[in-house]
């Protein structure tokens, strides 16, 4: 019998040891709900196995169309924090602070991240450019233009808003949390650099963008690019023929040698412009998101791009 509470004991003492000496399994994970697949991988990255992450929007859907569905609501009330891309991305952000009744923490990460404008109603977005209805634009005006994520630099700094926000929440884990982020951060300058390097391959005069969805001024800015959106280009609208005369004139003026349709927009005018002005269509771009095989990381996204976009213009 005393050998029998002997074994119990020491088992018991050290299984106690075993718990106190990873520090990772002193708390629960924290139930991180995120709203773009960007921040997934950033919470994933930063956050380790001391976090357990739902991605609500799938791979692929348009982020600007997205609506929450009763089992989103029902995940992010029970969520310890809920990311969201924001400048003004998630129509639905107010949905969402109804569904936790204000208890659990709802993150805009890219609040807090340098912000480029566009023009409101000229931006071509999905069905019903949705992602603004709470907020009514008038034609022209200036909004935030979402698409940070197009930045490295941006991406690093949003790197570091999800690392402050969970070491605040668990600072006995604030070192672990630390030491992810920053070798997630690295890894993003070594992205940086070779996307320099690529870029560098096209001379100035070549770094024109013309897409059928205007999200890529982030880009455009790192690389000294200038973009020409198509504007007025959704699934269910077509650009006036003025827009497109305009577009035409500009192609050939600025000899442009290719154009970009993209993940979630109709090429048709697209295809009108190629054979209008000879210039080629360039190739997919992922813009709203991470995209599916070797763009379904944020590594694997910036090179297909990138690479798409260098080799298309020189
Ligand atoms: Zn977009």
């Amino acid at each position: 019998m005393k050998r029998t509470i002997f074994t119990w004991l020491s088992a018991f003492v050290a299984s106690c040891f075993a718990v106190s000496s990873s520090p990772l399994q002193a708390a629960e994970a924290l139930k991180v709900s995120v709203f773009s697949t960007i921040l997934t991988e950033i919470a994933g990255r930063v956050g380790g196995d001391a976090v357990n992450v739902t991605g609500h929007v799938p791979i692929g859907a348009d982020p600007h169309d997205f609506e929450p569905r009763p089992s989103d609501l029902k995940k992010v009330s029970a969520a310890d924090v809920v990311l969201l891309s924001a400048k003004h991305m998630e129509g639905y952000v107010g949905k969402l602070k109804e569904a936790t009744g204000g208890k659990v923490q709802v993150l805009e990460v890219g609040d807090q991240l340098p912000t480029l404008w566009m023009k409101g109603a000229g931006h071509a977005h999905g069905p019903g450019q949705k992602h603004d209805k709470h907020d009514k634009h008038e034609e022209g005006e200036k909004v935030e233009d979402p698409h940070w994520w197009h930045s490295v630099e941006s991406t690093q700094k949003a790197v570091r808003v999800v690392r402050d926000a969970f070491q605040k929440m668990r600072p006995e884990q604030k070192d672990f949390f630390a030491k992810n982020a920053e070798a997630y951060s690295a890894e993003l300058s070594a992205l940086l650099k070779w996307a320099k390097l690529k870029v560098a391959e096209l001379p100035r005069d070549k770094r024109k963008l013309v897409t059928s969805h205007d999200a890529l001024q982030y880009f455009a800015k790192e690389h000294g690019f200038t973009v020409y959106p198509v504007s007025g280009l959704t699934a269910s609208e077509q650009p006036s023929s003025k827009q497109v005369a305009e577009l035409l004139t500009t192609i050939r003026a600025q000899r442009v040698k290719a154009v970009f349709a993209e993940d979630t927009a109709n090429p048709k005018v697209l295809t009108q412009i190629t054979s209008e002005t000879g210039a080629v269509l360039g190739g997919q771009l992922w813009v709203d998101g991470l995209g599916s095989g070797s763009a379904s990381t944020y590594d694997g996204m910036v090179r297909h791009n990138v690479t798409t976009i260098v080799d298309a213009l020189k």
